[in-house]
């Protein structure tokens, strides 16, 4: 059963456990390669709500799937799809934001102030890549991975928005 939001475990590390011991019970996929079998690489954002493997109908060991704070192609998104294509074969970059993301919530000078205050650590100047436009922040990144002189050239890269209240994603770019 899945729990509300309200019903928060006591105790998540034990739950942990037990949900992997059902999960490798059942487990049949261990002979998998090492290389993703579709070819591509998908980067999303972080949130809870959004499942890319499941949106995107992704099998296991079919894609890479990098996320973090936005799904923004940062240095380190960088550095993920430079060993995905280097290494393991990829050839694609599938990006994918969301609505309601909380990157849309907040600028760099309001979390910078908020982790002085709380952990007492200056950042000032450090970008933590929000942005007040959703659809231009899917464009951008995009831009930033076509022109990174660490993707190969010619890449293919879609950018889609994900509607966290539907289900469906929209093609952005
Ligand atoms: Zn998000």
């Amino acid at each position: 059963m899945a729990a509300a939001s309200s019903d928060v475990p006591q105790d998540l590390h034990s739950e942990f456990l037990r949900n992997n011991a059902d999960f490798a019970a059942k487990f049949e996929d261990g002979s998998l390669p090492l290389p993703p079998a579709r070819q591509a690489l998908v980067l999303a954002c972080m949130d809870a709500r959004l499942h890319p493997e499941k949106v995107l109908g992704i099998r296991i060991g079919a894609c890479h799937c990098v996320r973090n704070a936005g799904g923004r192609a940062s240095d380190d998104a960088i550095r993920s799809i430079a060993i995905s294509q280097r290494l393991l074969g990829t050839k694609e970059v599938h990006i994918v934001h969301h609505t309601d993301c909380g990157m849309l919530t907040f600028t760099n000078d309001q979390i910078a102030a908020k982790i002085k205050t709380d952990l007492g650590v200056d950042v000032a100047g450090r970008d933590f890549l929000p942005f007040p436009d959703l659809d231009q922040s899917v464009r951008d990144d995009v831009a930033i991975v076509k022109a990174s002189p660490l993707v190969a050239p010619g890449t293919v890269v879609h950018g889609y928005v994900y509607d966290v209240t539907t289900g469906k994603v929209r093609v952005v770019a």
